[in-house]
This record gives structure tokens, C-alpha cells and sequence, in this order.
């Protein structure tokens, strides 16, 4: 079969090349063989435009366990297995985390310590201005940051090249005998007595038993083929309040044009992934004041396209969900990719933190980058089961990192229900059993 046909019919069909659809489609594949009841061939992902075409092929690809959220914490380490298990394959580098904050964060990031201890997730903790600064000075003898007072080093996680991770689990999952379409599209999505009975594409109609709906920033688009609610209601605090049930957020990334050795630690070694969030005033290189209260970034080498690469804090699409632009996705994007405005801020970021990036602002890159993700009522994943047979997987752009989910998901599809999953049911809206909230300057932290 090439990439333009799809079967008349299939066990589990699962939407989207992305690293959830992928991680799912291998797993259900070897959960399917281990009990005999199946293998790959019972498993069809459709991909509308390639493998990697969403934010799995562009993201930072930053492993971290550091969550206010326990369950999210839980769900990360289980993660970090899953890229341990192969790091070659998923190009992997386990260099590890280092989350240096402001003040206000301390206790939220001391409770976050003290429970990767209690799950085995080795880090260290250290307090205070002074300390903080002691140790980063450990790790790069030119650290300077001010309005810091804390650091979580993890010494696990890292991050992965993103499309090496995507090529990686694709392999594994054609490996299982799983047929991945690409160039298709799905338009629709038949109901028939409570369920999906059929998946409709731009290539054929597939009669199905179970869909997976992996399709990140375009989720939204299939639970409205769904039919499912536009608006959430959350029971906050004993009231009852409505949201969009999806909003889009902006993800700002770039990259420092200089040699990704240019990142090394005192020892000559690839670093931590560093993750800055200051509560004091950034200047630019001609003391232009930028931000004026608490700012985020983090950066780590790429030895991919060159260079150090990174981040600063996302902002909201104040539109509704229908009315922005998905496609084209990403760089291609003519809303949304980084302007003058990330470019000025990340790299007087990046000054502020370390000597060695002081005079380097003209050096940041031109080439188009960021793009958007679909983001749930409050900002945390959404992995459940609706229409009786159509699975869900809505990370709320939490996700490259999530590699293991798939593992998690596959068995939720052979009738194995995973504790892992059970804080991120939509029905904690109704019920009020939210995530506690972090006081990080960003939305999903
Ligand atoms: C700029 C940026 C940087 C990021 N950095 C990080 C990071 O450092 N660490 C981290 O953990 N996370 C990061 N993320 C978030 C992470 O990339 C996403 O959460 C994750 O990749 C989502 O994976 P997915 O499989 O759900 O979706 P996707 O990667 O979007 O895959 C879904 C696929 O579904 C296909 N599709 C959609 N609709 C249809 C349809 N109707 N028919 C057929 N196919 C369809 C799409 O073409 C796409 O290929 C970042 C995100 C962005 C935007």
C-alpha cells in the first residue's frame, strides 16, 4: 500500500504522525503481540501531512520532570524511562534540568524537590542567593544571573533531537508491521450508535473499532467532529465557572547563531538544559529596560541545526479557537513565528544569565521559528475516552517530552486502566479535582 491508499477497514485508527500518535501506534503494537490478540497490522495511523509536521518536528525537545503537579511529575518520570530505554534511537541526550527561580518560587520548587526524592527522581536542591549563585558558578564560571535565590538541578532528563525522536518512533512502529498514511486527511468522523463507526478522509472511508485522536494543535478541530462541548464547566472553590474548552497559546523559541560549544560547562561537557525564571528588571545591551517584573527563559546547545537554542514565556491567542490560523503550521506561519520583540528579550536573557552571551545579541537568528499549541481549560492534559470508543490524547502542548504516554495509552486500549492517567480525565472539570497552580511566570509549570 503506498502513502495515498487507506484500508476499507481497521481495528484502531489512530490520527496523527506526532510523537503521541507514534509513541501509541509501537506501544499498542507490542501490547497487541504480548497478548496474542493482535499485532501492528490491526493498527492504521493517518497523517494528513507528514510525520513530524506538528510541534513534535519543531519543539525544543526539553525533558523535565520539575512540575508543581504530582501527577504531572509521575507521569514525567515514567516518561523518562521511555527515553532512556532507547537514546540512541530517539537521539536523547540525558544531560539533565536545571530550574534556577525567584524568591517567590522557592517553597513551590523545595515541596517539587522533596517528591522527586520520594518517587527516586534524583536531584539536588539548593537555597539561597548566595548558594544559588555558588553553584551555577560550578557548573559555568561566567554565571552572573541576579533575582534568583534557588536551584533545582535534576539529574535526569535533558532533551532530544525532535525530529530524529519522531523518524525514531516511526521506525519502531512500521518495525511492528503498523501502516502509517500520510498526505491524508480526516474530514469527518461517523456516529453511529454512540461510537465512531467510521473515519472519513480525503482518500476513503474507514470502518473502524477504536480511533485515537492524537492530532495536537488540530484536536480541537476533531472533538468538534466529535460534537463535544465548546465550553468546560469548572467547579472551582465550591462555584461553578465556563471556559473555552480550547485556547491557543503561542510557544516562543529561537536560536543564538555561535557554535553549540559554546555552551560548555567548566569541564569542557555538555550541560544541563537551563531554565531561568528572574524577578528583576531586563536591559538590553544599551540599557533599554525590556521587562520590568518576573521573566522565564531557557536555552541548551543544538547540535542539530547549530547554535544554542531556547525559549521565553508563551502569550495567549486572544481569539477564539475557530478564528486562528492552524495551517500553515509552525516556521511556515505568517501569525506565528518569533519577531524582533522575543529576539530582543531572549538573548539580553541570555546576557543577564551568563558573561559569555554579553554583545551576542545581533547573532540571534532570523530563521522563522515557534509555533502554537492547543491549550485545555486549565492548561494541563486531557486523556480520556469519548463516544465510547474514540481515545483522546490532548497534551495541552505539555508533550514532546511525554514520549511514555503512548505506553500509558496503549494499554487504556487493551482494557487496562493506568493510574498514571486517571488526574488527567475531563471529568475532573465538573468535579473539581484540579491541579494545584505554581507561581511560574508560565501557564504550565
Ligand atoms: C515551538 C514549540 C516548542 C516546544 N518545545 C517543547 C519542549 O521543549 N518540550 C516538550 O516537552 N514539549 C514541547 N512542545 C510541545 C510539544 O511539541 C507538543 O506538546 C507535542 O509535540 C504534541 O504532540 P502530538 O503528537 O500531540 O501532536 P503533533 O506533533 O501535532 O502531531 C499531530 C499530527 O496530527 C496530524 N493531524 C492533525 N489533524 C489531522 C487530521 N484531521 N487528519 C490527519 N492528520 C491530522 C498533524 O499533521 C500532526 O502531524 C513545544 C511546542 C512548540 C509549538
Amino acid at each position: 500500500m503506498n502513502a495515498s491508499q487507506v484500508p476499507e477497514s481497521v481495528r484502531y485508527c489512530i490520527i496523527g504522525a506526532g510523537i503521541h500518535g507514534l509513541s501509541t501506534a509501537w506501544h499498542l503494537a507490542r501490547e497487541l503481540k504480548a497478548r496474542g490478540s493482535g499485532d501492528g497490522s490491526d493498527i492504521l495511523v493517518v497523517e494528513k501531512s507528514h510525520a513530524g509536521s506538528g510541534p513534535s518536528g519543531i519543539a525544543c525537545g526539553v525533558v523535565r520532570n520539575n512540575y508543581f503537579q504530582p501527577a504531572m511529575r509521575e507521569l514525567m518520570a515514567h516518561s523518562v524511562q521511555v527515553w532512556e530505554s532507547d537514546p540512541e534511537a530517539f537521539e536523547y541526550h540525558p544531560v539533565g534540568y536545571l530550574q534556577i527561580s525567584y524568591d517567590e518560587m522557592r517553597a513551590d520548587v523545595a515541596m517539587i524537590a522533596e517528591q522527586q526524592a520520594a518517587i527516586g527522581y534524583e536531584s539536588v536542591f539548593v537555597e539561597g542567593e548566595q548558594e544559588t549563585f555558588n553553584y551555577m558558578k560550578g557548573i559555568f564560571d561566567d554565571w552572573r544571573c541576579t533575582g534568583v535565590t534557588s536551584v533545582l538541578h535534576e539529574k535526569k532528563g535533558g532533551y532530544a533531537h525532535n525530529m530524529a525522536t519522531v523518524n525514531g518512533l516511526l521506525a519502531k512502529a512500521q518495525a511492528e508491521g503498523v501502516n502509517v498514511v500520510t498526505d491524508t486527511l480526516v474530514t469527518e468522523l461517523a456516529i453511529n450508535g454512540g461510537a465512531v463507526s467510521h473515519v472519513v478522509t480525503n482518500r476513503g472511508l474507514i470502518q473502524v473499532d477504536h480511533v485515537v485522536a492524537a492530532a495536537g494543535p488540530w484536536v480541537p478541530k476533531l472533538w468538534e467532529m466529535l460534537d463535544l462541548p465548546e465550553t468546560t464547566k469548572i467547579v472551582l472553590e465550591g462555584e461553578i465557572f465556563e471556559f473555552p474548552t480550547w485556547e491557543f497559546w503561542a510557544l516562543q523559541e529561537g536560536t543564538l547563531d555561535v557554535d553549540p560549544g559554546y555552551l560548555m560547562n567548566n569541564e569542557g561537557n555538555m550541560p544541563p538544559v537551563v531554565h531561568v525564571d528572574a524577578d528583576v528588571p531586563l536591559y538590553d545591551e544599551d540599557n533599554n529596560l525590556l521587562v520590568d517584573g518576573k521573566w522565564g527563559v531557557y536555552y541548551k546547545p543544538d547540535f542539530n541545526f547549530g547554535g544554542v537554542q531556547g525559549g521565553y514565556m508563551p502569550y495567549p491567542v486572544k481569539r477564539p479557537w475557530r478564528d486562528v490560523a492552524i495551517d500553515p503550521y509552525g516556521p511556515a506561519s505568517p501569525d506565528f513565528v518569533v519577531g524582533t520583540d522575543f529576539r530582543q528579550v531572549w538573548a539580553a536573557a541570555l546576557s543577564h544569565c551568563q558573561e559569555r552571551f554579553e554583545g551576542k545579541a545581533s547573532l540571534m537568528s532570523h530563521a522563522p521559528s515557534g509555533g502554537i499549541g492547543a491549550f485545555t481549560p486549565d492548561n494541563f492534559p486531557v486523556f480520556d475516552t469519548f463516544r465510547e470508543n474514540v481515545y483522546v490524547v490532548a497534551d495541552s502542548n505539555h508533550g514532546f517530552k511525554m514520549i511514555g504516554v503512548g505506553a500509558l495509552v496503549a494499554k487504556e486500549l487493551v482494557g487496562e486502566t493506568q493510574a498514571l492517567l486517571e488526574p488527567f480525565r475531563y471529568s475532573r472539570y465538573a468535579e473539581g479535582r484540579l491541579h494545584p497552580v505554581s507561581n511560574s511566570p508560565y501557564p504550565w509549570s
